[in-house]
């Protein structure tokens, strides 16, 4: 068997052109455009490329771009009132903490400071606390945009056995939620697990954010399954993921290639989930 490649970039590009046209109808409605400010602390050149590419789409998306770089020296109060002006800030719909942040910062103090409204990363205790409640939410962009692109190739999840391969805040464990959520029965596994090759092989679906380089090949793959590589690793010949890609293609039923699977749907879906905040905000000052 030969794995049909899931293409994100196309998918993304919907997800776009969708967040698009939202926009042009609250424009013309008489709205504000939704505001995204992303707000990016020192100079790391991956976190500026990140950023760039985020406002880049912002705009593009017709949103008002109202990014905030603050240097690297910024104290923890300082930053605090930042994100405190702009949660407050009727421009701002959505509020993207790039991270990480220096190291002198304190993370989860700051990601505290970012109302649930606005929240378009998903990161807040409040959103995760949704997640988990199986309520509607802010939802992270990366397991979201999994989400999109296994609904685009009708992957079937009710009753599905699904394995998650990663436990982190930002990827693993929303994952899993949003796959529970679907009906699918679903294996979280982690660096403790003991034969993940035997745990994926069970799987009709498998989604992998280790950050482990090649961790999953052809043998813990059930012929015909749909797997997911979220990862992706910096080399001197290019981007690779979590999956070895030539190995698992031959075995698995849909594979997502990286680059051009999952990596194009994240800034897709922090769009969407700013223009869905900005809806969310829109009608609550409207019923006010
Ligand atoms: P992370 O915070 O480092 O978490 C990695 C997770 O994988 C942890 O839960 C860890 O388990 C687990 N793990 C590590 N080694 C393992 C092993 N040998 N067997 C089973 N599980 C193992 O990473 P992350 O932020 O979730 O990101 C994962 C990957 O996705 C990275 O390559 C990252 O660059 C990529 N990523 C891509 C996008 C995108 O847009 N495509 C977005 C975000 C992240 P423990 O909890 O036990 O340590």
């Amino acid at each position: 068997m030969t794995a049909r490649l899931m293409n994100g970039k196309a998918v993304a590009r919907t997800v776009r052109d969708e967040v698009a046209a939202d926009v042009s109808t609250l424009v013309a409605s008489g709205r504000p455009a939704p505001g995204l400010a992303t707000v990016l602390v020192g100079d790391d050149p991956a976190s500026e490329v990140y950023v760039r590419n985020k406002r880049r789409q912002c705009v593009e998306a017709g949103m008002a771009d109202l990014h905030r770089h603050l240097p690297a020296d910024i104290t923890q109060s300082a930053l605090k009132s930042v994100l405190d002006e702009l949660a407050t800030d009727p421009a701002v719909s959505g509020i993207l903490l790039q991270l990480p942040v220096p190291k002198h910062l304190d993370t989860a103090a700051l990601l505290a400071r970012i109302p649930a409204s606005k929240d378009v990363d998903g990161l807040t205790v409040a959103n995760a606390g949704l997640l988990a409640r199986g309520r509607v939410g802010l939802v992270p962009c990366t397991p979201g945009g999994v989400m999109r692109l296994l609904d685009e190739y009708d992957v079937a999840l009710s009753g599905a056995d699904a394995v998650v391969v990663g436990r982190s805040e930002l990827v693993g464990r929303p994952m899993a939620q949003l796959l529970l959520q679907r009906d699918a029965t679903v294996t979280q596994c982690h660096s403790r697990t003991k034969d993940l090759v035997a745990v994926c092989r069970r799987a009709d679906v498998i989604v992998v954010a280790a950050g482990v380089p090649g961790i999953i090949g052809g043998d813990a793959v059930m012929p015909g399954a749909t797997v997911i590589d979220v990862g992706i690793h910096r080399t001197p010949d290019g981007l690779i993921g979590d999956v070895r890609f030539d190995e698992v293609k031959s075995v698995a039923g849909l594979l997502t290639p990286v680059p051009g699977g999952v990596g194009p749907m994240t800034i897709a879906m922090l769009l969407a989930n700013t223009v869905a905040a900005a809806r969310a905000l829109d009608e609550r000052s409207v019923g006010a």
